[in-house]
């Protein structure tokens, strides 16, 4: 069966990276003789310099016939002075809004060749999976805004969750736990919120239909603590939408780049993959961005989108094979070490690929 992969390279550094990512599906295509076709959209300022828009509606359109979508990154300076609504971010937002991608997902895993770039001790081995819900909580309840009452001014944003949206990733996240080393770590602040104890409630109600998955509750900011205490003892981590966006970033801290970090935004009938790193405008045009994010967020899409574990698990080798190998770009070289460009890292990752990771 094939599959058309919509690809949106955005700005900065987008164009590059993508470029990287699409030759791996391309090696993976062949190796696994898998049917792929890939079809190109503007999004962000890219988007804006030609249609006057963020996402154009052909934009959208070509996400929406296509099997999955792969994005660069988006913004830059050029776009910084524009309305909110209309810079090249509000893109993004609406392109997950319109898909309605209420599972994100953030693996932080350390390779060996580069723990010692982290800022933890004894960071080999660690592998959490982080699925942050994306479509509640205080990002998107009702009321909010800046009011005034008795002469003073208020800011108001609602916490909310319904039964369902907990229900409805609660279910992914047990059911990707069943592929992994079968533990979830449920983040909430129970103790304080109401909305936290719902959230308890049904991740509980949830989990009776996993009895093989082995389930921790946490509090978030007991949580915070943990994953620099002990962060291999954590494999899937389920929380809201603020709590994900605050622990996922410390999450990935403890990998020695922002270059190093995919992501994959997955809802019932679409699937966005991207890096989580933005343009980087400071490296854009100059050859050195780090392609693995991005090449990374490709095995996602293999695993996630096209069900094939083997050709993601492929692209992770031969991340891996690249990196012993030697070859490094500037922001995960190792002091002492010849910095490489980006195609001298997609080389040593397509190479690696060839030889079967
Ligand atoms: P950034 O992630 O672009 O860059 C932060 C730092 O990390 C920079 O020094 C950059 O050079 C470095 N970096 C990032 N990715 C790298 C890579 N692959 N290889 C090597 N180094 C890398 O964040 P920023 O500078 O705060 O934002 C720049 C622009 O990107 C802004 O317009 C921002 O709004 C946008 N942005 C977009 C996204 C997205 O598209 N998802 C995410 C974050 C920021």
């Amino acid at each position: 069966m094939g599959f058309k992969v919509a690809i949106l390279e955005g700005d900065g550094i987008g164009p590059e990276v993508v470029n990287c990512a699409r030759k791996v599906l391309e090696a993976i295509s062949k190796i696994f003789n898998i049917e792929l076709s890939f079809e190109y959209g503007l999004i962000g300022g890219a988007a804006i310099d030609k249609f006057s828009k963020p996402l154009p509606e052909e934009t959208l359109s070509l996400c929406k016939e296509s099997s999955a979508i792969l994005l660069g990154a988006v913004g830059g300076p050029k776009w910084d002075s524009l309305p909110t609504n209309m810079r090249p971010e509000a893109g993004l937002l609406a392109l997950r809004k319109e898909l309605d991608l209420y599972a994100n997902l953030r693996p932080v895993k350390v390779f060996s060749e580069l723990s010692d770039s982290s800022p933890i001790k004894n960071i080999d081995g660690v592998d959490i999976l982080i699925i942050r819900e994306l479509t509640g909580d205080a990002y998107f309840g009702e009321p909010r805004g800046i009011f005034e009452k008795d002469g003073e001014l208020f800011g108001v944003n609602t916490m909310q969750y319904s039964q369902s949206q907990i229900k409805r990733v609660a279910k992914f996240a047990f059911e990707v736990a069943k592929s992994r080393k079968k533990k979830l770590t449920s983040v909430d602040k129970a103790n304080v919120l109401e909305v936290s104890a719902l959230w308890r409630k049904v991740v509980s109600e949830v989990a009776k239909d996993y009895p093989e998955i082995e389930l921790e509750h946490l509090y978030v900011d007991n949580c915070a603590i943990q994953l620099i205490k002990r962060p291999k003892s954590f494999d899937v981590l389920l929380t809201g939408n603020i709590f994900g966006d605050i622990l996922s970033d410390e999450a990935g801290a403890l990998s020695a780049s922002l270059g190093m970090l995919p992501s994959a935004s997955i809802g019932s009938s679409y699937a966005l993959y991207e890096p989580i790193h933005g343009s980087a405008p400071d490296i854009a045009g100059k050859g050195v961005a780090n392609p693995i994010a991005t090449v990374l967020s490709v095995g996602m899409m293999l695993e996630y989108s096209f069900k094939n574990k083997k050709a993601a698990k492929l692209v992770e080798e031969a991340v891996s094979k690249a990196l012993k190998a030697g070859v490094f770009t500037p922001d995960i070289c190792p002091e002492g070490k010849k910095p490489s460009t980006t195609d001298e890292m997609c080389n040593a990752i397509i190479k690696a690929l060839e030889e079967g990771g």
